[in-house]
Parts: structure tokens; sequence; C-alpha cells
């Protein structure tokens, strides 16, 4: 881990920790300042007085801000964006410096690592959990309580239970995401889901929005959840359903998300892997900082790894682009836009 990392992995955190309560400045932001100020001086810069000053300099690009690295590390976009927040290029900044191999946030990478180090893994709850986070973005108390006390596992429960936050007191503020299911929420003039706001993209909305309008406690997904576990989930989902349409038999998350999906071939398997980045320099920047051995799993001939179709919209060559950054121990990778599940399915057969 380099200071840099350092510096960036406390910044963002600091800002998603004042996100959620403005009450006072957290400790990681400020921890994120002195090591930031520290580091400008030692280049000879002049450090941000304030965190408003702060705040000032990380929404300019990175190659602007005086630190060596950081536009490298953040795909020369800014950290803050203005009227949004923390970008999107620094939420896949600091998914992949949590965890590396997996891009999962830690609340999901709990449940992971606890099936998994179970004996006998518990690959059924697994993709039990995974299924409901997906289905189920906003919960009331009494839909949740039922299907988590069915896991059966106490340490199952309460890690499940940290996927959601109480949104009770503040739910008239949202309104019901027509496409994902997630909250809405009305920024910069209009109603936006998340921070790049791609279910608008993917789908328009309808002058009337719904809201909840419990009278029961409400929660909602966490937005690390929401963003790497719901959205590309949806696109896990579909290509499911795609394929069992087309006569495919696909069991989801195999051996405890392993992968995300695998494709029965009849004397063997096809398995994919959804990799949802906000763009093709996160995605290389993931791959190249995982060892040969971490990418061990990706070198099977049957291994492919999918970009949802979402992105290569935005990003028309964001295969290309990726496999073109990708270092030599890493391009052994194979990666498909999503569209082309299909097709490639069908030259295998043929084959
Ligand atoms: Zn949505």
């Amino acid at each position: 881990m380099s200071d840099v990392e350092e510096i960036l992995y406390y910044l963002i955190e600091g800002l998603e920790k004042w996100e959620l309560s403005k009450d006072k400045i957290p400790e990681s932001l400020q921890k994120g300042h002195r090591l930031f100020s520290r580091a400008l001086m030692e280049q000879g810069s002049p450090p941000p007085a304030d965190i408003v000053a702060l705040l000032k300099i990380l929404q300019k690009p990175p190659k602007e801000w005086g630190l060596p690295d950081a536009a490298t590390l953040l795909s020369d976009k800014p950290l803050v964006i203005p009227y949004v927040g923390i970008s999107a290029a620094a939420r896949d900044f600091k998914l992949i410096y949590e965890s590396p191999e997996e891009a999962h946030v830690k609340e999901v990478l709990a449940i992971l690592q606890y099936c998994r180090n179970n004996t006998p893994q518990l690959d059924e709850q697994y993709r039990k959990i995974r299924m409901f986070l997906i289905k189920h973005p906003v919960v009331t108390l009494s839909e949740f309580l039922p299907f988590s006390l069915s896991l059966g596992e106490g340490e199952l429960f309460k890690s499940v239970q940290n996927c959601y936050q109480n949104i009770t007191l503040e739910a008239s503020r949202y309104r019901k995401c027509p496409r994902c299911g997630w909250t809405l929420d009305y920024r910069n003039h209009q109603w936006r889901c998340g921070i790049e706001d791609i279910c608008g993209q993917v789908e328009s909305r309808e002058q009337y929005l719904q809201d909840w309008n419990s009278k029961e406690p409400l929660f909602r997904l966490r937005f690390g959840i929401y963003r790497y576990t719901l959205l590309p989930g949806l696109v896990e989902v579909r290509a499911r359903d795609n394929l069992v349409q087309s006569g495919y038999k696909v069991v989801m998350f195999p051996d405890v998300d392993r992968f995300d999906l695998e494709v029965e071939m009849g004397r063997y398997s096809i398995y994919f892997d959804m990799k949802d980045f906000s763009n093709p320099f996160s995605l290389a920047k993931f791959f190249n900082e995982q060892t040969v051995y971490q990418l061990q799993k990706y070198s099977q001939d049957e291994v492919y790894v999918v970009i949802p179709e979402y992105r290569r919209q935005r990003y028309p060559n964001y295969v290309f682009t990726v496999k073109r950054l990708l270092r030599t121990h890493a391009n052994h990778i194979r990666i498909i836009d999503e569209r082309d599940i299909l097709r490639m399915l069908k030259e295998q057969e043929d084959w």
C-alpha cells in the first residue's frame, strides 16, 4: 500500500461517513486531511487550510492536486463531484482497495467469508442471501425478519442486517426506483438512482413515482451494496433468465461465489463473472493489481468476464480498452460484452 493509496482511502471513507451524518467531521476524514496536507507540503505545495479548501481541491482532476500517482489511482477523475458527492471512480478505488480479489463491499465480503469458511461450505445459504439482496433493495421489518430467521445462523442474521440501513424517519424524501427498486433521491433538480443514475439511463421514468407509504420500519440496502451487489445482480439475473429461456442449465454463484454464473454444457461447464466498474481503467487496475496466483481462476479456458450492457453504452470500446490496458500477467483474461454471451455459447457448442 502506497502513501497516496492510504490518503485516498481515508478521504473516501471519511467522505462516505460524512454523507451519512453531517453532524461532525468524521475521524477518518480528518486523518485523510492531515495525511493529504503533509504529502503536499513534502512536495513543496501549500496544504488546504480546512475541509472546505480540501473539498475544493478534491473537485479538481487529480493531475492538478500536486500528488504524484493520484491521477493513475483515480483514473484521472475528480474525487468529489459538485451536487453529486463522491465520484464513481473514487468508490471503485475504495472497493478494489478493500477487497482486492472479490470486489465485494465489506458487508457482503463478511457473508462470503463466513459461508466459505464453514465446514461444509454454506453454498445454499449464500445463494439465498445474494438473491434476497437483489430482490429486496428496500424492505419492511416484517419482510426482513422471516427471511433472516430462516437462515438459521446467528452470525449470518447479523451480517445480513448490516447490509441495510434504517430509513424509517426520512422515507418521505425518497421515491421507489421503477427499475431496481432502490431509493431515488432528488438532487440537482431531478430524481436520481445513486450517483451515476444508471437506472435513469437504462429505463425512462414516468412522471408519477411511487413511494413506500409504510407504517412499518423501513430499511434500504447500504449504498455500496446497492452499487456493487444489486446493480450487477440485476444483470446476473437477467443473463440467467435469458440462458434458461434458451434451454441452458444455469447455477448462480456456484461453489459459494467462485463465479457469478455456471452454465452446464454436458461434459463441462462455462463460467461467467460480471464485473461492473464505472470505467475500463478501474477494471484494468483491478486485474493488474492481482498476483498471478490470484488471477488463476481466470486462466481456465471456460471462464469469461462479462461487462454489463449499460457500461458498453457509455464506453462503446470498454472491452477493447480494458484488454489494451492489461499487463502481461493478466492479459489472458477473456472479457466479453453482456450481449455476446449467447453467441459465445453457440460457438462453443459448434466447436
Ligand atoms: Zn435504480
